[in-house]
């Protein structure tokens, strides 16, 4: 703590990001990335973006991206809002959107960063318990409050919430801002978009580091209704104007429109997913459902930070969180087949010593 910091920062705890190791013989299935890499076409289109125009400014609207989100989406451009990765639309969506006089609630386990935006921003919240089998329940949110904000699916243990628990939410808080946080749900889950319509209060969150394999270019997108967006908007113009780049505006702009590349992708994961599942399931681990590009495991018999530091030994990184209730699962990132069937050797070698 120096005497030049502003008090917040002395109480603020930092969210700690997965690992990102220099050695690249590693197998890396800590945070999520997508093994497939983005679309040729999102590749071929930054590079022709890379020429003289970058001494100009990106359009601060981006609007090509937004014409091109809401075109996927069914919806118009002035309901979207795009930014530097999901997590610079929390910040703003925390700071414009859920910093009220009433507490914002989250459920006690979910993405870490949920926590450090209130500490940055002052917002007090209320951690909602999730169910004994790590379920949201929606009746937990019919409290009084300043702000919701659910990941669907949730991470990290990768359950989905159906469509029909959100709109219950949605419907218990006309006058909240609902926000679902939606950075797994190309991996199998139910969207929320297509209630945009009929709930002013909902703002969905989307990102391209996921099932788009985009996670280097940083670009996250969130619809709404034209109220929730105009906010955003606003928090945007008075903290940076540019926030997506000509690269990232190009590339992304590609990948969105190249839907047979981003199909293929997702199901080529999916499966994997459920392949890793059957395979840990053998070793005697206990999974959850998973509906996004990761599973959250445990052994009944073997202590998960054992495991995780057992893996690295053998150059396969996972991601353990020392955290009540959590510490004995591993979040592991579906990779390719093959990263995937390293892994299940590995952990049965382990398991037999
Ligand atoms: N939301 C959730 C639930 C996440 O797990 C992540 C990835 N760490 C993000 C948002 C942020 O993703 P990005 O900033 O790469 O868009």
């Amino acid at each position: 703590m120096s005497r030049f910091w502003n008090p917040i920062l002395r109480d603020l705890k930092p969210y700690v990001p997965g690992e990102q190791p220099k050695a690249d013989r590693l197998v890396k299935l800590n945070t999520n990335e997508n093994p497939y890499g983005p679309s040729p076409r999102a590749v071929a289109a930054i590079r022709a973006a890379a020429d003289d125009s970058l001494r100009l400014y990106p359009d601060p609207e981006a609007t090509v991206l937004k014409e091109a989100i809401a075109r996927y989406h069914g919806l118009s451009p002035d309901q979207v809002f795009v930014g530097n990765g999901s997590d610079e639309i929390l910040a703003h969506t925390f700071l414009g959107l859920l910093k009220h006089d009433k507490p914002l609630l989250f459920p006690d386990i979910t993405y870490s960063f949920y926590p450090v935006y209130c500490g940055l921003y002052q917002v007090h919240h209320e951690l909602v318990p999730l169910r004994d089998d790590f379920t949201i329940n929606p009746d937990d949110y019919q409290r009084e409050n300043g702000g919701i904000i659910i990941a669907n699916p949730n991470a990290p243990t990768g359950l989905g919430l159906p469509l029909a628990a959100i709109e219950r939410i949605l419907a218990a808080n006309p006058h909240s801002v609902v926000a679902v946080d939606e950075a797994y749900i190309d991996f199998g889950g139910a969207s929320a978009f297509g209630l945009i319509a009929a709930y002013p209060n909902l703002l969905v969150i989307h990102t391209l580091s996921k099932s788009r394999s985009l996670a280097g270019l940083r670009v996250g997108f969130a619809m709404g209704q034209r109220e929730l967006i105009e906010g955003l908007e606003r928090v945007k113009d008075s903290f940076n104007s540019y926030p997506l780049d000509r690269l990232a505006i190009a590339g992304a702009v590609a990948a969105m429109n190249d839907r047979a590349y981003f199909e293929e992708t997702r199901h080529k994961v999916i499966r994997t997913r459920e392949e890793l599942t059957s395979g840990l399931q053998a070793l005697g681990f206990k999974v959850l459902p998973s509906q996004a590009n990761f599973v959250f495991a445990r052994h009944p018999a073997h202590d998960a930070a054992a495991l995780s530091m057992s893996l690295r030994q053998r150059g396969i990184i996972v991601r353990h969180f020392r955290l009540p209730r959590i510490d004995q699962f591993l979040r592991i990132t579906i990779g390719s087949d093959e990263a995937c069937a390293e892994l299940v050797t590995a952990l049965a070698e382990i398991l037999k010593n």
